[in-house]
């Protein structure tokens, strides 16, 4: 008898299901489980939550009478339900827990992984020749290895690197990039039962939510995401790489491609992605360093995060180099925006509640800093970054989390803690302008919380960050305030005042 084909819910493409070169069998029948105990021990956003279940059911219904869907406590039960002791495929999970639980059952199989640019053996090659793991090397090796905008052995348009031209502030004076609006789906039958669903769930008691659902804004199905990677392609790509890293708060998606959840749910593949932006650039639809900019998101930052998760091991999500082992409080936990002063806080936790998604400044330069100035425990910052946003998945949060954004594991990521004062956010954004605090202020009551933050955080680091020569020139500017102890002294009265309360 073939054997079944088991698919997780973010191996939902066309991809997992194709047969040859460690493929399952072309007839495979399928099965798909979904556990209500993944909801249970966490609480998630219920927008994320949505995203999945209305993504896997849709695929559920693509493939009609080849497919067994199991509604089931567990996995285990949920496949020893839908199969017995037959004998099963699965692809390579993308979680170690999966991949743990998959290797434990004696009737399962595991295939390769499927949905990224770089096989493992290839990454290893790559990395078994480095000193430093650092994302500039394993993304030319990425470019040259898949012919990725190269003229022959050299780089397109002479260099590997446009980031120079992508680090642009907003416009002056606008509120807008005024970029044509994203592809947004529109919700049918099987969202309005996924939402019955939920709400049935969270008033038996049985599971519980934060965050705003709906309308459902992120594709749910191939046909859904290869529209929005088309509607991306021809009218956005052009305008994305110029203000890439700006904010601006009335037009939260500016360029971005919104495509993070389809490629995690495994609608998209990265090489089409790729490949077709490539193609457009080729034809002259698209300058260059946008062009440059999104293949560097896809082929570099998203393949070089994938296998960092495996090749940092297990032990790496309990990395806490800084010792931060500060709670989140309540108001961040419940995305309570409306309680926040501090405006660039107040927006992206906003997004997060609205949405489940922000693009990556806010994640990195406003959440994720200021949870790494406040000294909260990494792991705690990890789990509610995967918790609360529609892309967050095991693998792609703790190299970001605990690597890139809270410095957890000591620069094994990144060669600097990603974290500034005011000034960067004002000169990034026009979030500072109608905000009670001064990005100029470190002292008295219009101290801004990240310019304030910004130093408190490098003075209590100051021996392990005044050995990073990237941070040297930081670390002796503590020596410059005048008003250094004043400033502790806040930031300390600050703590015991105000505790938990939302800057
Ligand atoms: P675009 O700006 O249009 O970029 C194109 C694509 O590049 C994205 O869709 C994504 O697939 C890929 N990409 C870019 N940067 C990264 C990266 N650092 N890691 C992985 N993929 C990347 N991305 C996730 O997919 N899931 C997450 O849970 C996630 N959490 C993050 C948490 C933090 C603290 C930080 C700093 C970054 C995180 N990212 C995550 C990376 C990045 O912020 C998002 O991929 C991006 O904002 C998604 O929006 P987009 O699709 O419009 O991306």
């Amino acid at each position: 008898m073939t054997d079944t084909h088991w698919l997780f819910g973010d191996q939902l493409g066309p991809a997992f299901l194709r047969a040859g070169d460690g493929g399952p069998a072309r007839d495979a029948r399928v099965v798909m489980i979904e556990s209500r105990a993944v909801f249970r021990r966490r609480r998630f956003h219920r927008a994320k939550a949505h995203l999945i279940l209305s993504a896997m059911r849709h695929r559920a219904a693509e493939l009609g009478d080849r497919v067994t869907y199991v509604r089931a406590d567990t996995y285990r039960e949920g496949l020893r339900r839908a199969v017995g002791r037959g004998r099963v495929t699965v692809h390579h999970p993308t979680s170690r827990a999966a991949l743990r639980l998959v290797r434990s059952l004696d009737n399962v199989t595991v295939l390769p992984p499927r949905g990224f640019l770089v096989g493992p053996e290839s990454f290893a090659d790559w990395a078994g020749g480095q000193r430093t793991l650092r994302l500039e090397a394993f993304y030319r090796h990425v470019r040259r290895d898949h012919d990725l905008l190269m003229d022959g052995g050299a780089p397109a348009g002479g260099t590997w690197n446009l980031d120079h031209e992508n680090r642009r502030p907003p416009p002056r004076g606008v509120s807008s990039l005024g970029a044509p609006a994203p592809y947004r789906p529109r919700e049918d039958s099987v969202d309005d039962e996924v939402r019955r669903d939920l709400d049935r769930w969270e008033r038996d008691g049985d599971v519980s939510f934060v965050g705003r659902d709906g309308p459902r804004a992120f594709p749910a199905d191939r046909r859904e995401a290869l529209a929005a990677l088309r509607r991306f392609l021809s009218h956005r790509l052009a305008g994305f790489g110029a203000h890439e890293d700006a904010m601006l708060a009335a037009d939260d998606t500016m360029s971005h491609s919104l495509l993070s959840s389809s490629l995690n749910l495994g609608l998209l593949d990265p090489a089409e992605c790729v490949e077709e932006a490539e193609a457009v650039w080729r034809e002259g639809g698209a300058p260059l360093h946008s062009v440059e900019g999104f293949v560097r998101q896809i082929a570099g930052w998203r393949e070089y995060v994938w296998h960092l998760y495996w090749y940092f091991g297990e032990e790496y999500r309990r990395s806490n180099v800084l010792g931060h082992t500060g709670a989140l409080p309540r108001w961040w936990d419940e995305l309570d925006a409306d309680a926040v002063s501090a405006r660039c806080v107040a927006t992206a936790l906003r997004q997060v509640r609205d949405t489940g998604w922000t693009h990556h400044i806010p994640r990195l330069m406003v959440l994720g800093g200021h949870a790494l100035q406040r000294g909260w425990d990494p792991a705690a910052v990890t789990d509610w970054f995967h918790r609360c946003f529609v892309d967050g998945y095991d693998w792609v949060m703790l190299p970001n989390v605990v690597g890139m954004s809270q410095y957890a594991d000591g620069g094994r990521m990144t060669t600097k803690p990603y974290t500034s004062g005011g000034s960067y956010i004002d000169r990034m954004s026009d979030l500072c302008g109608p905000c009670r605090y001064r990005p100029d202020r470190r002292v008295g009551e219009d101290a801004c919380p990240f310019t304030a933050g910004y130093w408190a955080f490098l003075h209590r680091h100051r021996d392990r960050l005044g050995r990073n020569a990237r941070m040297t020139r930081a670390v002796r500017g503590l020596d410059r305030l005048r008003d250094l102890p004043e400033l502790l002294e806040q930031e300390r009265e600050r703590e015991r005042l105000r505790g938990d309360a939302p800057p």
